[in-house]
């Protein structure tokens, strides 16, 4: 591929669980590979696996990619495209690359703890190959189904005497590597209930989609490995790969689509910005700082997948509530305002001003809304702060309000009635606002304004 072609990539999920912050991580590589090359990107649901599948958890993956800005220029779902992997796996069984197999589960299983009792690398030993046409009958006769296996080209005449026989490939994140084609078992492509596992028709769909880098987990680098030759098999041509480090929990385990730890529906009804997500999602585990990126667009700027590191990277929580706050609290009007609205909470960019220091979640906006606006329950006047509250109230400057309006306000209560410090402020912040904390009151009070600030100070 030249520089100048754009890239098309794929990311490939298989619908059978909601997304989490590693899935993305996968996701969000390749949107912005395919953003900084101008180029395409595909939603592949690879859904071969009808029972695990479902329409729900389809939805919820364009859903959570939505809601992270990716919206991709082409969706396709493996289920659509059966009998182009059916055409292309009978090309190979005509080419004896695809081979019936007999054996159980059980029966692997076994073979391979006696090859590692002796140890052996546990590598299929190709005994489905010496099959002769009667003795696949008696199987069949025994009520067995095959399962079928790519013969992979690690040998020169004699496929029961394999030889190293590296692959080299550049990888996008990782620089060259090389899988030995002999250390690993010829790779099942149909199961014995006749479905697809992912490999050959991510092999076929790539070709057909033109798709130009695969990028996806380093759990995937030996499955490249076997990928490379079903492509060259196939016909070709062989995308370039990208194989990115992992994400891993707190605990150090990896994270799992079936446990829903993690996903991207549970971060945002918690109400996290999607920008923090994909922040972290992408730059954590990088050779670059993990910082708050407002667009995507920045963030496919900031991004460089050579700076990906090979070890797997840690989630954090703090990491992300720390981004969270940082996009909140440099967030500009222009940005908040339509998302204010949609909450009804949308009093002003001096308001705005006034609380995003002090929210860690967008919604928690309108709460300060409520209470600029009074829908709050007064705190009782303490005794002792009575006849002081009735002094500040008789001090109150006329509009127009600024934001010298707290300060020479408090300085004449000040000067009136000796207090100072907490004593002074926090009567007429909890009269005010009916909290003890909240935002600078220097920016709050202009926004409350003189006729709702009277009537808060009986
Ligand atoms: N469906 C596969 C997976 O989720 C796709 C892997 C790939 O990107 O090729 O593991």
């Amino acid at each position: 591929m030249t520089k100048s072609t754009p890239p098309t990539v794929r990311f490939a999920p298989s619908p059978t669980g909601r997304l989490h912050i590693g899935n993305i991580r996968t996701a969000l590589y390749n949107w912005l590979f395919a953003k900084k090359g101008e180029g395409q990107f595909v939603l592949r649901l690879d859904d071969t696996d009808r029972e695990r599948s479902t329409d729900e958890f389809a939805a919820g993956i364009v859903e959570d990619l939505a809601w992270l800005g990716i919206v991709p220029d082409r969706t396709e779902k493996q289920s659509d495209r059966f009998a182009k992997y059916d055409a292309v796996a009978e090309d190979l069984r005509e080419k004896g690359l695809l081979y019936a197999c007999y054996e159980t589960a059980d029966e692997i299983d076994r073979r391979r703890k006696r090859l590692m009792a002796r140890g052996l690398p546990p590598v299929y030993e190709r005994t489905a190959l010496k099959l002769s046409a009667e003795e696949k009958t008696e199987f069949e006769a025994q009520g067995r189904q095959p399962h079928w296996r790519f013969l992979l080209p690690n040998f020169a005449e004699n496929p029961f005497e394999t030889q190293r026989t590296e692959v080299k490939f550049q990888d996008v994140m990782r620089g060259e590597q090389t899988v030995d084609l002999a250390s690993m078992s010829d790779p099942v492509l149909i199961r014995e209930d006749g479905s697809y596992l992912y490999t050959l028709p991510s092999v076929v769909d790539d070709i057909e989609m033109g798709v130009s880098h695969v990028i996806r987990g380093g759990d995937h680098i030996t499955n490249t490995g076997a990928q490379i030759a079903i492509f060259e098999a196939v016909g070709g041509p062989v995308p370039e790969f990208g194989h990115h480090n992992l994400l891993q929990d707190a605990s150090g385990e990896g994270l799992s689509k079936r446990s829903g730890a993690l996903s991207i529906a549970s971060l945002r009804e918690a109400g996290y910005e999607p920008m923090a997500v994909a922040s972290l999602a992408t730059l954590i585990g990088t050779g670059q700082p993990v910082e708050a990126c407002a667009d995507i667009e920045i963030l496919a700027d900031v991004f460089d997948p050579e700076k990906v590191s090979k070890s797997n990277a840690k989630f954090s929580a703090t990491d992300l509530d720390g981004l969270n706050d940082k996009l909140l609290h440099s967030m500009d009007y222009a940005q908040a305002e339509p998302r204010l609205r949609a909450i009804e909470a949308d009093l002003g960019e001096d308001f705005w001003i006034a609380v995003r220091p002090n929210i860690n979640r967008f919604q928690q906006a309108s709460q300060w809304a409520d209470i600029v606006e009074g829908r709050f329950e007064a705190l009782p006047i303490e005794p002792e702060d009575a006849e002081f509250v009735a002094l500040a109230a008789a001090l109150l400057p006329e509009e127009p309000w600024d934001d010298q309006v707290w300060p020479n306000w408090t300085s004449a209560v000040k000067e009136k009635t000796g207090r100072k410090g907490r004593q002074l402020f926090m009567p007429l912040r909890k009269a005010l606002t009916g909290q003890d904390h909240g935002p600078d009151m220097r920016q709050l009070m202009p926004v409350i304004g003189l006729p709702r600030t009277r009537r808060r100070l009986p």
